[in-house]
C-alpha cells in the first residue's frame, strides 16, 4: 500500500526566493513571465500582472524595481521586435476588464517597462501570451477569454516607435479559457480550458489544423481550474510543458516533444518561505540567471502569503529537475 500511495504523491520542491507582495489585497496577483537580459542574465526580471491595480516588475531577488498602474491579468515576453530601426524586447499583458492588449517595451539599461501601445481586441480578454513564429519570423499575441473565444494578433510597427496589431485568427474553445504558451521554435500554442483540459494549436495563422486535446482535467493530472502553462526548452526541441492544476496545488509536467507525455507532477511546499496554493500564472526558463538559479527558473504565483498579499515564489529548476530523473537533458531556454 505504501508503496503505491508514494508513487501517486507529488514531489515536493521549495522556493528560495519571494517577491515583494503586491499592493492590493485579495485575489489580486495572477500572471508573470520572465524576462531574461541577454547581456547579464542575472539582471533578468520577473514582470507580474496586479489585476486589482497594476503590472510590477521585479528583479531576481524579489525587490520590486518599477509598478504601473492599470488593471493587468496575464503577461508575456518576446525578444528583438524590430521597431523604429532598433530591437526591442516587447511585453503584452491584458487588462482584467474590458478588450484592450497593452503593449511595453523594455528599457534594457534600467530593465523598466514603457508604454508602446495598445491593441483592442475584438473579445472580452483573460489570458494571454506571445509567440514568435521562427518560420516567418513575424510576432503574435494570442488572447483567450471567459466564454473560450480565442484570437491571435499579429504585432505591427507603426510610427512614432508605436506598436499595433491586426487580428489574424479567431478560434473558439468550449468553456473559460486563460492560461496559454507558445513554442516559437516547434510552432505551436498550448491553451488551458478551465474545467476541461490543455488544447494544442498549430501556431501559424494559416492552419486548418483542428485543436487537439493533450491531457483532459479530471483523469488524474489535472484538476480544475487549469490555469497557467509554462515550457522549458532544450535547444535540441526537447524539453517540458508544465501546467497548473489549481484544483490539486500542484504542477503536471509533460514531454514538449512528440505527444506530450506525462511525465511527474510536483508541488512547491512550505520552507524558508511559504508554498504555493490557488496558483494562477506560471513561467520558466532554462537560462542560467546567475549564482541563485544557475540551471534555470521557475516562477509561480503565491495565492495564499504568510506574510501579507499574494506574491510570486521563485524556485530554482535544479530542485525540479532532480524529481524529473533521467529526462532532464542539458540546454537552453
Ligand atoms: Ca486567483
Ligand atoms: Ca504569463
Ligand atoms: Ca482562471
Ligand atoms: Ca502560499
Ligand atoms: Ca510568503
Amino acid at each position: 500500500m505504501l508503496p503505491f500511495l508514494l508513487a501517486l504523491a507529488p514531489a515536493i520542491v521549495t522556493a528560495t526566493v519571494e517577491t515583494d507582495p503586491v499592493p492590493d489585497r485579495g485575489d489580486a496577483a495572477d500572471d508573470m513571465c520572465i524576462w531574461i537580459d541577454a547581456r547579464d542574465p542575472s539582471r533578468s526580471t520577473i514582470i507580474g500582472t496586479n489585476k486589482r491595480g497594476g503590472l510590477a516588475v521585479y528583479d531576481l531577488a524579489g525587490r520590486q524595481i518599477q509598478y504601473l498602474k492599470g488593471e493587468t491579468n496575464n503577461v508575456d515576453v518576446r525578444y528583438g521586435f524590430p521597431l523604429g530601426g532598433r530591437s526591442v524586447d516587447i511585453v503584452a499583458a491584458t487588462t482584467h476588464h474590458g478588450r484592450t492588449i497593452e503593449v511595453f517595451a523594455v528599457d534594457r539599461e534600467t530593465r523598466t517597462l514603457a508604454h508602446a501601445g495598445e491593441i483592442v481586441a475584438g473579445i472580452d480578454l483573460y489570458g494571454t501570451c506571445m509567440y514568435h513564429d521562427q518560420e516567418s519570423a513575424r510576432y503574435y499575441v494570442f488572447v483567450t477569454s471567459k466564454d473560450g473565444a480565442f484570437e491571435q494578433w499579429e504585432l505591427e510597427a507603426l510610427d512614432g516607435g508605436k506598436v499595433g496589431g491586426k487580428r489574424v485568427r479567431a478560434l473558439s474553445f468550449g468553456g473559460q479559457a486563460e492560461g496559454c504558451v507558445a513554442d516559437d521554435a516547434l510552432g505551436v500554442v498550448y491553451v488551458s480550458e478551465e474545467s476541461k483540459g490543455i488544447w494544442r494549436v498549430p501556431g501559424s495563422p494559416g492552419s486548418s489544423e483542428k485543436p487537439t486535446l493533450v491531457d483532459r482535467a479530471g483523469d488524474g493530472h489535472l484538476v480544475p481550474d487549469v490555469e497557467g502553462l509554462a515550457l522549458y526548452c532544450n535547444a535540441d526541441g526537447t524539453g517540458f510543458l508544465i501546467a497548473s492544476s489549481q484544483g490539486n496545488d500542484t504542477f503536471a509536467v509533460y514531454r514538449r516533444e512528440g505527444r506530450n507525455d506525462y511525465v511527474t507532477s510536483f508541488a512547491i511546499g512550505a520552507g524558508t518561505i511559504d508554498g504555493a496554493e490557488e496558483t494562477d500564472g506560471i513561467d520558466v526558463s532554462g537560462v542560467n540567471l546567475g549564482p541563485s538559479f544557475e540551471r534555470g527558473l521557475f516562477v509561480a504565483q503565491n495565492g495564499r502569503n504568510d506574510r501579507g498579499n499574494q506574491s510570486f515564489l521563485l524556485v530554482p529548476w535544479d530542485a525540479i529537475a532532480a524529481k524529473l530523473g533521467p529526462l532532464q537533458v542539458a540546454g537552453r531556454d
